[in-house]
Protein backbone atom coordinates (compact mmCIF):
# COMPACT_ATOMS: atom_id res chain seq x y z
CA UNK A 1 0.00 0.00 0.00
CA UNK A 2 1.50 2.66 -0.97
CA UNK A 3 1.95 5.78 1.98
CA UNK A 4 2.79 9.42 1.60
CA UNK A 5 6.34 9.95 3.27
CA UNK A 6 5.20 11.88 6.27
CA UNK A 7 2.79 9.00 7.19
CA UNK A 8 5.27 6.86 8.35
CA UNK A 9 6.57 9.22 11.39
CA UNK A 10 4.46 8.57 14.34
CA UNK A 11 2.24 11.58 14.59
CA UNK A 12 4.04 13.91 16.83
CA UNK A 13 7.45 13.27 14.94
CA UNK A 14 5.72 14.56 11.43
CA UNK A 15 5.92 18.30 11.59
CA UNK A 16 8.58 18.21 13.88
CA UNK A 17 11.19 15.58 12.44
CA UNK A 18 10.53 17.10 8.93
CA UNK A 19 11.46 20.61 10.64
CA UNK A 20 14.48 19.82 12.21
CA UNK A 21 15.08 17.58 8.55
CA UNK A 22 14.56 21.00 6.48
CA UNK A 23 16.52 23.11 8.91
CA UNK A 24 19.29 21.21 8.62
CA UNK A 25 19.23 20.96 4.91
CA UNK A 26 18.98 24.74 4.79
CA UNK A 27 22.12 25.15 7.42
CA UNK A 28 24.57 22.62 5.57
CA UNK A 29 23.79 23.96 2.08
CA UNK A 30 26.62 26.45 2.27
CA UNK A 31 28.84 24.25 4.31
CA UNK A 32 31.13 21.36 3.49
CA UNK A 33 32.01 19.22 6.84
CA UNK A 34 33.59 15.88 7.70
CA UNK A 35 33.51 13.25 10.01
CA UNK A 36 35.33 9.98 10.58
CA UNK A 37 33.63 7.67 13.24
CA UNK A 38 35.76 6.61 15.75
CA UNK A 39 39.24 8.73 14.75
CA UNK A 40 40.50 10.84 16.98
CA UNK A 41 38.75 12.46 20.10
CA UNK A 42 36.13 14.82 19.88
CA UNK A 43 35.12 16.96 23.09
CA UNK A 44 31.15 17.19 23.64
CA UNK A 45 29.67 19.89 21.35
CA UNK A 46 32.38 20.03 19.23
CA UNK A 47 33.96 22.73 20.34
CA UNK A 48 33.60 26.41 20.04
CA UNK A 49 34.50 26.56 16.36
CA UNK A 50 32.65 28.80 13.87
CA UNK A 51 32.88 26.40 10.61
CA UNK A 52 31.07 22.89 10.58
CA UNK A 53 33.49 20.00 10.71
CA UNK A 54 32.35 16.59 10.54
CA UNK A 55 29.64 14.85 8.59
CA UNK A 56 30.04 14.62 5.03
CA UNK A 57 26.65 13.54 4.24
CA UNK A 58 25.77 11.53 1.07
CA UNK A 59 22.49 12.72 0.70
CA UNK A 60 22.44 16.15 0.76
CA UNK A 61 19.56 18.24 -0.34
CA UNK A 62 20.00 20.54 -3.27
CA UNK A 63 19.46 24.26 -2.80
CA UNK A 64 15.89 25.15 -2.81
CA UNK A 65 13.47 27.84 -1.98
CA UNK A 66 13.51 28.82 1.84
CA UNK A 67 10.18 30.15 1.74
CA UNK A 68 9.14 26.77 0.28
CA UNK A 69 10.42 24.87 3.11
CA UNK A 70 9.32 26.89 5.69
CA UNK A 71 5.25 26.87 4.11
CA UNK A 72 6.05 23.22 4.01
CA UNK A 73 6.62 22.70 7.58
CA UNK A 74 4.01 24.65 8.56
CA UNK A 75 1.47 22.17 6.59
CA UNK A 76 2.94 19.67 8.11
CA UNK A 77 2.26 21.11 11.46
CA UNK A 78 -1.16 21.83 11.03
CA UNK A 79 -1.41 18.32 9.19
CA UNK A 80 -0.39 16.50 12.50
CA UNK A 81 -2.41 18.72 14.54
CA UNK A 82 -5.67 17.38 12.65
CA UNK A 83 -4.13 13.72 13.31
CA UNK A 84 -3.98 14.33 16.87
CA UNK A 85 -7.04 12.78 18.18
CA UNK A 86 -5.87 9.34 16.37
CA UNK A 87 -4.16 7.74 19.53
CA UNK A 88 -4.17 8.42 22.93
CA UNK A 89 -1.41 7.32 25.67
CA UNK A 90 -4.48 4.03 26.92
CA UNK A 91 -2.93 2.03 24.38
CA UNK A 92 -6.66 0.07 24.16
CA UNK A 93 -6.34 1.08 20.73
CA UNK A 94 -2.83 0.62 19.57
CA UNK A 95 -3.08 -2.31 17.29
CA UNK A 96 -0.56 -3.75 14.48
CA UNK A 97 3.28 -3.87 15.63
CA UNK A 98 2.52 -1.67 18.87
CA UNK A 99 0.64 -5.10 19.12
CA UNK A 100 2.02 -7.95 18.17
CA UNK A 101 5.97 -6.58 18.06
CA UNK A 102 8.78 -8.45 19.95
CA UNK A 103 10.80 -5.68 20.10
CA UNK A 104 9.28 -3.19 22.12
CA UNK A 105 9.52 -0.09 24.13
CA UNK A 106 9.91 0.92 26.52
CA UNK A 107 11.40 -2.02 29.17
CA UNK A 108 12.06 -2.39 32.75
CA UNK A 109 15.76 -1.53 33.19
CA UNK A 110 18.15 -3.98 36.01
CA UNK A 111 21.78 -3.18 36.42
CA UNK A 112 21.94 -6.83 37.91
CA UNK A 113 20.65 -8.57 35.18
CA UNK A 114 21.92 -5.90 32.30
CA UNK A 115 25.28 -8.12 30.65
CA UNK A 116 28.18 -5.22 30.93
CA UNK A 117 30.02 -4.03 28.16
CA UNK A 118 33.31 -1.83 27.99
CA UNK A 119 33.33 0.33 24.83
CA UNK A 120 34.89 3.85 23.35
CA UNK A 121 32.71 6.67 24.54
CA UNK A 122 29.57 7.88 23.66
CA UNK A 123 30.61 11.25 21.60
CA UNK A 124 27.58 14.54 21.54
CA UNK A 125 28.74 16.07 19.00
CA UNK A 126 27.68 20.06 19.00
CA UNK A 127 25.92 19.13 21.88
CA UNK A 128 26.93 21.65 24.03
CA UNK A 129 27.21 24.23 21.45
CA UNK A 130 24.26 26.99 22.08
CA UNK A 131 21.63 27.63 19.53
CA UNK A 132 18.56 28.96 18.80
CA UNK A 133 15.33 26.54 19.37
CA UNK A 134 11.67 25.96 20.11
CA UNK A 135 9.15 24.60 22.04
CA UNK A 136 5.85 23.09 20.15
CA UNK A 137 3.12 21.29 21.98
CA UNK A 138 1.64 18.62 19.51
CA UNK A 139 -1.26 17.17 21.97
CA UNK A 140 0.99 14.33 22.96
CA UNK A 141 3.87 16.01 24.26
CA UNK A 142 6.04 19.01 24.11
CA UNK A 143 8.99 19.27 21.54
CA UNK A 144 12.29 20.92 21.18
CA UNK A 145 13.97 21.93 17.84
CA UNK A 146 16.65 23.00 17.44
CA UNK A 147 18.64 24.69 14.82
CA UNK A 148 21.69 23.35 13.37
CA UNK A 149 23.71 25.42 11.27
CA UNK A 150 26.49 22.23 12.03
CA UNK A 151 24.78 19.12 12.09
CA UNK A 152 24.41 17.99 16.25
CA UNK A 153 24.74 14.26 16.68
CA UNK A 154 25.90 11.03 18.47
CA UNK A 155 28.45 8.97 17.21
CA UNK A 156 30.57 6.22 18.72
CA UNK A 157 30.00 4.46 21.96
CA UNK A 158 28.94 1.14 20.40
CA UNK A 159 26.82 3.09 17.47
CA UNK A 160 27.66 1.60 13.84
CA UNK A 161 27.85 5.35 12.73
CA UNK A 162 26.43 9.10 13.14
CA UNK A 163 23.33 9.71 14.15
CA UNK A 164 21.87 13.16 14.16
CA UNK A 165 19.27 15.08 15.80
CA UNK A 166 15.53 15.48 15.14
CA UNK A 167 13.94 16.36 17.61
CA UNK A 168 13.78 16.29 21.72
CA UNK A 169 10.66 15.59 23.76
CA UNK A 170 9.38 14.84 27.23
CA UNK A 171 7.56 12.29 28.82
CA UNK A 172 6.16 12.32 32.33
CA UNK A 173 6.31 10.32 34.10
CA UNK A 174 9.25 8.67 32.81
CA UNK A 175 8.27 5.09 30.49
CA UNK A 176 11.99 3.52 31.22
CA UNK A 177 11.54 2.15 34.42
CA UNK A 178 14.43 0.99 36.94
CA UNK A 179 14.13 -2.00 38.81
CA UNK A 180 10.02 -1.17 38.34
CA UNK A 181 10.90 2.24 39.88
CA UNK A 182 9.09 4.94 37.81
CA UNK A 183 11.08 8.46 37.79
CA UNK A 184 8.58 11.70 37.23
CA UNK A 185 10.50 12.82 34.02
CA UNK A 186 12.05 11.05 31.12
CA UNK A 187 13.48 13.36 27.82
CA UNK A 188 13.94 11.82 24.49
CA UNK A 189 16.41 12.77 22.09
CA UNK A 190 15.65 10.96 18.72
CA UNK A 191 18.33 10.90 16.36
CA UNK A 192 18.68 8.81 12.83
CA UNK A 193 21.47 7.24 11.09
CA UNK A 194 22.97 9.63 8.28
CA UNK A 195 23.13 6.66 6.05
CA UNK A 196 19.29 6.38 5.41
CA UNK A 197 19.44 10.41 4.63
CA UNK A 198 16.09 10.94 6.82
CA UNK A 199 14.30 9.40 9.55
CA UNK A 200 11.57 8.17 7.10
CA UNK A 201 14.00 5.85 5.49
CA UNK A 202 15.57 5.50 8.79
CA UNK A 203 12.35 4.37 10.11
CA UNK A 204 12.74 1.20 8.07
CA UNK A 205 15.82 -0.38 9.26
CA UNK A 206 16.50 -2.06 12.81
CA UNK A 207 18.84 0.24 13.85
CA UNK A 208 17.77 3.50 11.82
CA UNK A 209 16.97 4.95 14.48
CA UNK A 210 18.79 6.09 17.97
CA UNK A 211 17.39 7.70 21.07
CA UNK A 212 19.39 8.79 23.53
CA UNK A 213 16.52 9.02 27.29
CA UNK A 214 17.30 11.05 30.21
CA UNK A 215 15.92 10.23 33.58
CA UNK A 216 15.05 12.80 36.06
CA UNK A 217 14.60 12.63 39.57
CA UNK A 218 12.95 14.84 41.69
CA UNK A 219 15.32 17.21 44.32
CA UNK A 220 14.16 19.76 46.25
CA UNK A 221 15.88 22.86 44.39
CA UNK A 222 15.02 23.77 40.57
CA UNK A 223 17.08 23.07 38.11
CA UNK A 224 18.42 26.60 36.53
CA UNK A 225 18.82 24.38 33.32
CA UNK A 226 15.12 23.74 32.79
CA UNK A 227 14.47 27.31 33.14
CA UNK A 228 14.60 28.74 29.31
CA UNK A 229 12.43 25.47 28.42
CA UNK A 230 9.86 25.27 31.18
CA UNK A 231 9.45 29.23 30.61
CA UNK A 232 8.78 28.26 26.30
CA UNK A 233 6.37 25.49 28.08
CA UNK A 234 4.27 28.13 29.85
CA UNK A 235 3.33 29.97 26.71
CA UNK A 236 2.96 26.30 24.70
CA UNK A 237 0.91 24.69 27.11
CA UNK A 238 -2.59 26.14 26.60
CA UNK A 239 -2.94 25.17 23.24
CA UNK A 240 -2.25 22.04 20.72
CA UNK A 241 0.10 23.64 17.68
CA UNK A 242 1.45 26.13 19.68
CA UNK A 243 5.24 27.08 19.10
CA UNK A 244 7.02 29.25 21.07
CA UNK A 245 11.19 30.50 21.01
CA UNK A 246 12.96 29.99 23.80
CA UNK A 247 14.12 33.40 24.95
CA UNK A 248 17.87 32.39 24.58
CA UNK A 249 19.98 30.10 23.24
CA UNK A 250 19.73 26.53 23.92
CA UNK A 251 22.64 23.64 24.67
CA UNK A 252 21.08 20.47 24.23
CA UNK A 253 23.77 19.41 26.48
CA UNK A 254 22.14 20.72 29.72
CA UNK A 255 19.90 18.12 29.50
CA UNK A 256 22.25 15.40 29.39
CA UNK A 257 23.70 14.06 32.66
CA UNK A 258 27.23 15.41 34.16
CA UNK A 259 27.83 11.51 33.94
CA UNK A 260 27.62 10.21 30.48
CA UNK A 261 30.17 6.90 31.30
CA UNK A 262 27.69 4.94 31.42
CA UNK A 263 24.71 3.86 30.03
CA UNK A 264 22.17 0.89 28.68
CA UNK A 265 21.74 -0.08 25.68
CA UNK A 266 19.51 -2.31 23.96
CA UNK A 267 17.19 -2.85 20.74
CA UNK A 268 13.38 -1.83 21.00
CA UNK A 269 10.27 0.82 19.09
CA UNK A 270 9.02 4.14 18.69
CA UNK A 271 6.82 3.87 22.01
CA UNK A 272 4.10 5.86 20.36
CA UNK A 273 2.05 4.66 17.37
CA UNK A 274 3.23 2.83 15.01
CA UNK A 275 5.59 1.37 17.50
CA UNK A 276 8.08 0.83 14.65
CA UNK A 277 10.75 -1.51 15.98
CA UNK A 278 13.51 0.58 14.36
CA UNK A 279 15.28 2.31 17.64
CA UNK A 280 18.63 1.47 18.93
CA UNK A 281 17.75 2.63 22.53
CA UNK A 282 20.72 4.75 24.98
CA UNK A 283 19.15 4.97 28.42
CA UNK A 284 21.74 7.01 30.67
CA UNK A 285 22.42 5.33 33.73
CA UNK A 286 22.52 8.84 35.33
CA UNK A 287 19.48 10.94 36.16
CA UNK A 288 19.56 14.66 36.19
CA UNK A 289 17.70 16.54 39.30
CA UNK A 290 14.42 19.00 38.64
CA UNK A 291 12.23 20.24 41.25
CA UNK A 292 8.71 19.26 42.10
CA UNK A 293 7.45 22.50 41.23
CA UNK A 294 9.03 22.23 37.72
CA UNK A 295 7.66 19.07 37.21
CA UNK A 296 4.37 19.98 37.58
CA UNK A 297 4.25 22.66 34.83
CA UNK A 298 4.27 19.73 32.35
CA UNK A 299 1.26 18.42 33.97
CA UNK A 300 -0.65 21.69 32.35
CA UNK A 301 0.15 20.70 28.65
CA UNK A 302 -3.25 20.70 27.37
CA UNK A 303 -4.22 17.81 24.85
CA UNK A 304 -6.78 17.65 22.04
CA UNK A 305 -9.25 15.91 25.39
CA UNK A 306 -8.23 17.93 27.83
CA UNK A 307 -4.83 18.30 30.16
CA UNK A 308 -1.86 15.64 29.57
CA UNK A 309 -1.92 14.41 32.98
CA UNK A 310 0.34 11.74 31.78
CA UNK A 311 2.05 10.57 28.53
CA UNK A 312 4.12 7.65 29.30
CA UNK A 313 3.61 3.98 27.83
CA UNK A 314 4.03 0.81 30.29
CA UNK A 315 6.66 -1.30 30.13
CA UNK A 316 7.13 -4.34 27.31
CA UNK A 317 8.47 -7.32 27.95
CA UNK A 318 12.05 -7.74 26.88
CA UNK A 319 11.16 -11.27 24.89
CA UNK A 320 14.67 -12.68 25.23
CA UNK A 321 16.40 -9.14 24.46
CA UNK A 322 19.64 -8.56 25.68
CA UNK A 323 20.01 -5.58 27.49
CA UNK A 324 23.93 -3.97 27.91
CA UNK A 325 25.05 -2.01 30.66
CA UNK A 326 27.84 -0.09 28.78
CA UNK A 327 30.68 1.66 30.08
CA UNK A 328 33.20 3.91 28.82
CA UNK A 329 36.69 2.63 28.35
CA UNK A 330 38.07 6.03 29.11
CA UNK A 331 36.59 5.88 32.55
CA UNK A 332 39.29 3.34 34.32
CA UNK A 333 41.91 5.72 32.69
CA UNK A 334 40.37 8.73 34.62
CA UNK A 335 39.85 6.98 37.75
CA UNK A 336 43.52 5.60 37.68
CA UNK A 337 44.51 9.26 37.38
CA UNK A 338 42.54 10.17 40.04
CA UNK A 339 43.26 7.51 42.74
CA UNK A 340 47.30 8.27 41.97
CA UNK A 341 46.78 11.76 42.55
CA UNK A 342 44.91 11.42 45.76
CA UNK A 343 43.54 8.22 46.91
CA UNK A 344 42.03 10.00 49.61
CA UNK A 345 39.49 11.94 47.08
CA UNK A 346 37.49 8.93 45.44
CA UNK A 347 33.64 8.86 46.25
CA UNK A 348 31.46 5.83 45.59
CA UNK A 349 30.64 7.76 42.62
CA UNK A 350 34.17 7.16 41.39
CA UNK A 351 34.87 3.63 42.62
CA UNK A 352 31.83 2.15 40.61
CA UNK A 353 32.82 2.05 37.55
CA UNK A 354 36.27 0.74 38.68
CA UNK A 355 34.06 -2.00 39.93
CA UNK A 356 31.86 -2.40 37.40
CA UNK A 357 35.08 -3.05 34.92
CA UNK A 358 36.72 -5.34 37.38
CA UNK A 359 33.49 -7.44 36.83
CA UNK A 360 33.49 -7.03 33.06
CA UNK A 361 37.29 -7.78 32.72
CA UNK A 362 36.22 -10.74 34.77
CA UNK A 363 33.45 -11.85 32.79
CA UNK A 364 35.71 -11.16 29.61
CA UNK A 365 38.17 -13.66 31.01
CA UNK A 366 35.99 -16.44 31.97
CA UNK A 367 34.63 -16.51 28.51
ZN1 LIG B 1 9.49 9.63 23.37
Amino acid sequence: MATAEADKFPPYLQPLCSCALLAVKCGTSARSVNFAVGMGHYSSGGGSSSSCRHLNFAQRAAPSSTVTRICFCFLLLILSVEADGDWQFSEDSWTGVCEDGRRQSPVDLNEEKAKVEVTEPLIFLRYDRPVRANLSNNGHTVVLNVEQQCEVAIASGGLRGVYQLDEIHFHWEAEHTIVGVRLPLEVHFVHHNVIFGNISHALQHPQGLAVVAVLFHEVDFESSNMVPVLDALEETAGSVGETTPLAVPFSPATLLPDDRSHFYRYQGSLTTPPCTESVLWTVMHSSVPISKFQLEKFRTVNSTSGLLDANFRRTQPLNGRTVYLIIDDEVDIKDNEISSASTSKISHKTLFPIVIISLAAFKIIRL
